[in-house]
C-alpha cells in the first residue's frame, strides 16, 4: 500500500457556479482558474498521483494547455484513475478537508463523496469529506477562497 497527500486553493470569482467534489452548489461564488477550479477534486488528483508516484496534476494537465481551459475536472479525475489503473494500482480510500468560510460544505458531502465513489468506480465510503472554517483568520477568513487538503490511499491489484 501506499499514501499520497494532495493540496490546492483556489480565489472565488463570482462569474462562475461553484462546482466541489464534481457537485454544482448553488447560491455560491464559484472558483477562479484554468479548469472548473474544482480544488476538491484537483487536490485528490495529487494525493492519486503523489500516492503511485506518478507526477502532479500540473505535470499532467497544465495550465498553459489551451484545450484544457474550463476543462471539467470530473474528466480529469477519471484520467488520473484510469492511469492509476494502468499502472496497477486500486483506491483503497481517501479523506479530504475542506477549509472554507462559506459555503457549508456539510450539507453537500454526501453528494460529493457519491459523485466520486461513481467517477472513480469504488464502493460507497471509499471516499470521506469534511468541512472547516478558518474561524475568521487570514485569507480564508476573509473569503477570498479556500483551500482542500486530501490524502489517498492505493494498494495493488491482486489481478
Ligand atoms: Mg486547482
Amino acid at each position: 500500500m501506499r499514501a499520497g497527500t494532495g493540496y490546492d486553493s483556489h480565489r472565488f470569482t463570482d462569474d462562475r457556479p461553484l462546482v466541489l467534489g464534481g457537485v454544482v452548489i448553488p447560491d455560491a461564488p464559484g472558483l477562479a482558474g484554468h479548469s472548473d477550479g474544482d480544488a476538491v477534486l484537483h487536490a485528490l488528483i495529487d494525493a492519486l498521483l503523489g500516492a503511485a508516484a506518478l507526477g502532479s496534476i500540473g505535470l499532467l494537465f497544465p495550465d498553459t494547455r489551451p484545450e484544457l481551459a474550463g476543462a471539467d475536472s470530473a474528466d480529469l479525475l477519471t484520467a488520473v484513475a484510469k492511469r492509476l489503473e494502468t499502472e496497477g494500482w486500486r483506491l483503497v480510500n481517501a479523506d479530504i478537508t475542506v477549509i472554507a468560510e462559506r459555503p457549508r460544505i456539510q450539507p453537500h458531502v454526501s453528494a460529493m463523496c457519491r459523485r466520486i465513489e461513481a467517477l472513480l468506480d469504488v464502493p460507497d465510503g471509499r471516499i470521506s469529506i469534511k468541512g472547516k472554517t478558518n474561524e475568521g483568520m487570514g485569507w480564508i477568513g476573509r473569503g477570498e477562497g479556500l483551500a482542500v487538503m486530501a490524502v489517498a490511499l492505493v494498494e495493488r491489484r491482486s489481478g
